[in-house]
């Protein structure tokens, strides 16, 4: 047992997470001052015990070992709940290319795009991706998420998404982060489909998901212009559902083609990006239980506009922020570009971010019970850092908050 003693500012999310990370208002934070945290340390299994006023301290714990805050802010851990951690390679030279002028089209003819980074995670050992995903999950560490997300969805073939899938299972075992994980065998159509994709889906829906079952949490599709139509979409989550097994979509990004309906429809965890979707999507969210997750660091990157975030904010919908971390469209691990991007560009307040990046990013991961909030029972994954104020985190942007500390596996790292 320890006691996190003397703490400034303890984030607790508690009213967040009664309004189910909706309609935030600063005060949804519960930030408790001149708090105290009673956590049991047992490795993975470690708990809060116990919150509050230092003045209330419950009496069996005044003899419990203390770790002094020196009046430090104290908030839960970063979720970063969409990315796509695992690939090898980069694609640098195709953005030389860009910058030189070359466009989309000759840049994929010359061998870029997806295909690319394909290529290269298909040649890629086991080991080697082992070793690029902790490097990356300790990247995250270091910024302070706690748990992220990683997609498959660059190996395209039945033995590289295995791969993948079982080099994810190492990472989980071995970073001291929480990961979760997706199968996203619909990222797109690989070459040896091609001019075939109904057939494709078909494998994915009934040969694929069925045999790689239990190695993954979850399962996502790329519903947009040019990827995977409506109809693709209803075939491969219709048959995850069978399974038993919960659903995430890359919806409404590039062009508006039913993305967010289908998420909704099928009781997705969460519709992610979200640039061009309507007026009459975002009144259907709004009344579902999916997360929006919005992606500021690809609109930035690709240069086009931002995702409406305001506009969903404020008809009720519960959002969340993440890195959307790729080597194509979001080249970056840097939560705090995503948190200057929403406050900016997107015009989201501080416990907008603050919720969009802790308990909604659980929400997106179907861990609203668990993770994202610092109460009683829940998984003791916390950040702690010397600043005036919570927007500290990322009003100084482009680094981690120096003072930053991060909590987890039962330890300070
Ligand atoms: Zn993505």
């Amino acid at each position: 047992m320890i006691v996190i003693d003397n703490i400034g500012k303890l984030v607790t999310m508690e009213r967040a997470l009664q309004k189910r990370g909706r309609n935030l208002v600063f005060d949804d934070l519960s930030i408790v001052e001149d708090a105290a945290a009673v956590i049991k340390d047992q490795g993975r299994k470690s708990r809060i015990m116990w919150v509050g006023p230092r003045s209330e301290l419950p009496a069996k714990f005044k003899k419990t070992k203390k770790i002094n805050a020196r009046g430090q802010i104290v908030m839960p851990g970063l979720i970063d709940s969409h990315t796509h951690l695992i690939f090898a390679g980069d694609r640098s030279r195709e953005f030389e290319m860009r910058l030189a002028g070359s466009t989309y089209q000759e840049i994929a003819a010359s061998g870029g795009g997806i295909v690319n980074t394909m290529d290269a995670t298909r040649k890629a050992s086991k080991a080697d991706l082992l070793k690029i995903s902790l490097k990356r999950a300790d990247l995250f560490l270091k910024q302070g998420v706690t748990t992220f997300e990683v997609k498959t969805g660059y190996g395209l073939d039945y033995e590289s998404e295995l791969k993948c899938l079982s080099v994810i299972g190492d990472l989980k075992k071995k970073s001291n982060a929480t990961v979760l994980s997706t199968f996203l065998g619909a990222h797109a159509v690989p070459p040896e489909f091609k001019g075939r994709k109904s057939e494709y889906v078909k494998t994915l829906a009934f040969e694929w998901l069925p045999r790689l079952k239990g190695k993954f949490d979850f399962v996502d599709i790329f519903v947009d212009a040019g990827y995977f139509e409506r109809a693709d979409g209803e075939i491969l989550l219709s048959e995850a559902v069978k399974h038993g097994l919960r659903v995430k979509l890359h919806a409404d990004e590039l062009e508006l083609t039913g993305g967010t309906d289908l998420a909704v429809r099928f009781k997705a965890l969460s519709a992610d990006h979200l640039l061009k979707i309507g007026e009459a999507e975002i009144l259907k969210l709004a009344g579902s239980e999916v997360t929006a997750t919005l992606l500021p660091t690809t609109a930035f990157f690709l240069k086009t506009e931002f995702a409406p975030a305001r506009r969903l904010l404020d008809t009720g919908v519960r959002v969340a922020l993440a890195t959307d971390f790729n080597p194509g469209t979001s080249p970056t691990q840097d939560v705090s570009l995503v948190s200057i991007l929403a406050a900016l560009e997107m015009e989201m307040r501080t416990e907008e971010i603050v919720a969009g990046l802790t308990l909604n990013g659980a929400y997106a991961l179907g861990l609203e019970n668990k993770k994202g909030a610092l109460l009683p029972g829940y998984d003791a994954d916390l950040v702690m850092f010397q600043a005036s104020s919570l927007a500290q985190l990322f009003y100084e942007f482009g680094h981690r908050q120096p003072s930053l500390k991060v909590f987890a596996n039962g330890r300070f790292l």
